[in-house]
């Protein structure tokens, strides 16, 4: 297979907070990856802005040292660093004050595409906007790249909405959750909305329940203080696990374009009913041996945010009514893995006599560590011995069916940065979407603080709280192990 890729039209992306771990880490590396793989021009330049008072060359030195640290197989390419390296750029830049503008000013080309990554915590946002508005930088046509948290409550993602709001349309604004550039996310909805198979069969009459898992190995080790200002609910429901739940839910939007496929994700959220607090489970990971626990590393010994959650949820429309939808995520669990699963129902009526099993369909949807696509099927087992039936997968892995193309697949923030050159917001959360997201989140979190609810223990290394299982084992199901 040939793989396909098309330059974007030239541009200039500046990164506010291109020193930042984020830009070192996953911007920087994400776009010398689309540069060796020619998505780039030539003539393209990427602009770092940001409070260290370094010059282009100590900034091309800064990059190339996070590429060779965290830019995989491709930071062995010397030559290829170089090259790109070269189209860097650096202006230091205070957000808050007047030093760097002007200099920015002169530097962004307006003949071509230009973009303003904020990479800087959401306090810097309204600063930033403002004076890319006064100092003339930005235009009708820039496009304006934020990062999550987007808010951390209904109030506060309103404000910073509004702020964006003074300066720009709607149209230029894109707010990354890197979960949505995720190949399987988008394969999910070709899947769904490419095939004649599913469709009749993804509502209430045949789906039992689905689950979406995000499982981390990790604690929340050195941000375990800024980390316990949110918890999971705020840091990975809200805004990750609602994203996939609405992908999974949503109606066919009539055409693939960012509006069509954003008012289906909306209708969803705004289904969502309210939680009964009993559907809910939270949880902090206990200490083990020489493994601190939550509280440990929270650095507050009585602290009450969850590093797990799991919950029951349901949408009142006409497809899923009925149908419950368990979310869990959490950290320091058994094993890193992100995966959907919708469990179909079972078949009304076996004619295999002596065949006591239960037999189910299951979908699977994994997202990482391996993006790929299983279909659990009843086949015969195979050999002498009568009808004895097994379930077996039908694996639709990328890497076995695309070969090495798959490995050529852009990661998320590439693929996502690439969309934003090109214009493109299906992937981007629209203000409205994250609006209602917390709407739906922000009443939850409420009932916890006036209750005083203290999260339950897990060990380090579990599935997360013992009472996380009831959530199912009381309905007569169970959770999908979690596994890599
Ligand atoms: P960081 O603290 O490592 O970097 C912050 C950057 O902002 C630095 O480049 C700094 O120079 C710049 N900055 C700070 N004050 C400034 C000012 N007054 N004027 C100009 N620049 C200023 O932060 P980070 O981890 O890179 O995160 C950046 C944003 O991305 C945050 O909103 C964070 O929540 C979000 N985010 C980060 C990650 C991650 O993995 N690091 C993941 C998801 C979202």
């Amino acid at each position: 297979m040939v793989s396909r890729v098309i330059p974007v039209d030239d541009f200039d992306l500046v990164i506010f907070g291109g020193t930042g771990d984020l830009a070192r880490r996953k911007i920087l590396p994400g776009l010398f990856r689309r540069f060796l793989s020619g998505q780039m021009p030539e003539t393209s330049r990427v602009i770092g802005a940001a409070r260290s008072e370094i010059d282009s060359d100590g900034y091309r030195q800064m990059i190339r040292e996070a590429i060779a640290e965290f830019g995989g197989a491709e930071a062995q390419d010397a030559d290829g660093i170089e090259q790109f390296v070269q189209q860097l750029h650096y202006i230091p830049v205070d957000a808050m004050g007047d030093d760097g503008w002007k200099e920015l000013h002169s530097l962004v080309r307006f003949d071509a595409i230009n973009a303003f990554y904020f990479s800087v915590a959401p306090s810097l946002f309204g600063a930033l906007a403002e004076r890319l508005h006064t100092y003339k930088i930005a235009d009708g046509d820039s496009r304006i790249v934020v990062e999550k948290p987007f808010g951390r409550d209904l109030a506060s993602a309103e404000a910073l909405n509004a702020t964006l709001a003074e300066h720009f349309d709607e149209s230029q604004v894109y707010r990354i959750d890197h979960y949505l550039g995720k190949e399987t996310v988008q394969n999910l909805m070709a899947v769904r909305f490419g095939n004649v198979l599913f469709e009749p069969l993804w509502n209430n009459h045949y789906v039992d329940h689905i689950q979406i898992t995000v499982a981390e190995t990790v604690g929340v080790g050195g941000r375990g203080a800024y980390y316990d200002k949110s918890g999971a609910m705020r840091d990975m429901v809200q805004n990750h696990l609602m994203q996939l739940l609405c992908l999974i839910a949503m109606e066919a939007p009539h055409q693939f374009d960012a509006d069509a496929v954003r008012d289906e994700k909306l209708k969803v959220i705004r289904a969502l009913q309210p939680v009964d607090p009993h559907h809910i489970v939270r949880g902090q990971y206990d200490a083990d041996g020489d493994h601190p626990s939550y509280r440990d590393d929270a650095e507050d010994p009585r602290s009450h945010t969850e590093s797990f959650v799991a919950m029951r949820c349901e949408i009142a429309n006409w497809r899923w009514a009925g149908v419950p939808f368990y979310m869990r995520t959490g950290k320091k669990l058994r094993a890193r893995t992100s995966e959907i699963v919708v469990v179909f129902k079972d078949l009304g009526h076996s004619i295999f006599p002596g065949d006591e099993k239960r037999h189910r369909n299951i979908l699977s949807i994994q997202l990482q560590p391996n993006e790929g696509i299983q279909l659990q099927v009843t086949i015969k087992e195979p050999g002498p011995g009568g009808m004895r039936l097994i379930d077996v997968p039908l694996d639709m892995t990328f890497a076995d069916a695309l070969g090495p193309d798959a490995d050529d697949s852009p990661d998320a923030y590439e693929r996502l940065i690439m969309d934003v050159i090109r214009g493109n917001q299906t992937l981007f959360m629209r203000g409205d979407e994250v609006e209602a997201a917390w709407a739906w989140t922000d009443p939850i979190i409420e009932g916890w603080q006036a209750r005083n609810d203290v999260p339950k223990h897990y060990e380090q290394g579990s599935s997360g709280p013992e009472d996380a299982m009831m959530l199912l084992h009381r309905e007569g199901r169970k959770w999908r192990e979690i596994r890599e």
